[in-house]
């Protein structure tokens, strides 16, 4: 079983993203839990996570089909100490914001090294705030997602993430999610079957399947290889279809939330629609 949707807006309440999920006719969605670019938020009210739930139930969204993302201001090996603490705590924040939405995922990108200490200590840094989050909270698992490797941004390889995973003491509870623009803009081509089978070869050896809770289906307006992390519709950026096709035909995707963050809302339906159509 695929599930599809997009990366929709919270706008208006949590129980909100839902709504627009379903109008999608999506099967899967992804959403910010509280404003993405503030570092405070307020709890979310009894009302408001009984709304969410009871919504979830009416459309039938299950936590497995749910990818919440966390804030782009937290980074997780931040090299000062301080602002590491900060980016911790907001961290255990999101990940409680999940528990208490009995959402069982918290989609996040690693962290950046900011060129202050070397990618060893940072993604060792990672490893400890996730550890940290994880003994604070229940329930939900911490999902790494690839990057670009825009800037001094660290988990463009899939070995950053595997040895991110090497670090954390409760295997149970981490994941990844493979973002597709990030993968191409990284170095790995899956522009041809032949290359997402070896992209993907790659990703199992490294990181292992077993470890995949997520992906991020974008085509990718930035070259291969660049290094630049931007978002296109599917087809209409340097990737094309096929790895789209491949993904929704394959069963090492099923059962996880496959999920839209293109650039153009208004097609997010047909976008959805035509994955639909590829895995049937
Ligand atoms: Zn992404
Ligand atoms: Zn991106």
């Amino acid at each position: 079983m695929k599930y599809v949707g997009a990366h929709v807006s919270a706008t208006g309440g949590v129980d909100q993203a839902v709504i627009r999920a379903h109008e999608l006719k999506a099967t899967a969605f992804a959403l910010f839990t509280k404003n993405q670019r503030q570092w405070q938020a307020a709890p979310l009210s009894e009302t408001v996570i009984a709304q969410f739930k009871a919504v979830c139930q009416q459309y039938g969204y299950q936590p497995e089909q749910i990818l919440p993302h966390d804030s782009y201001l937290i980074n997780l090996g931040h090299p000062d100490t301080e602002a590491l603490e900060k980016s911790r705590s907001a961290f255990i924040d999101e990940m409680a914001r999940c528990q208490q939405l009995g959402l069982s995922l918290l989609n996040f990108h690693p962290g950046s090294h900011l060129k202050q200490i070397d990618e060893r200590d940072c993604l060792a840094r990672i490893a400890e705030s996730i550890n940290i989050a994880l003994d604070a909270t229940q329930g939900v698992t911490a999902v790494i997602e690839n990057t670009a490797g825009q800037g001094t941004n660290l988990g463009f390889r899939f070995e950053h993430l595997a040895a991110i995973i090497d670090g954390v003491e409760d295997k149970n509870r981490v994941g990844v999610c493979i973002d597709t623009c990030h993968a191409f803009a990284g170095g790995y081509d899956i522009r041809t079957d032949a290359a997402c089978d070896e992209t993907f070869a790659a990703f199992d050896r490294t990181v292992g399947f077993g470890y995949l809770r997520g992906m991020h289906l974008n085509d990718a307006k930035s070259a291969f290889n660049s290094r630049v992390d931007r978002h296109h519709s599917l087809g209409e950026g340097n990737i094309g279809h096929a790895p789209f096709c491949y993904i929704m035909r394959d069963p090492r995707f099923d059962g996880i939330p496959l999920i839209l963050e293109t650039v153009n809302p208004d097609i997010w339906a047909d976008e959805i629609a035509w994955l639909k159509a590829q895995a049937a």
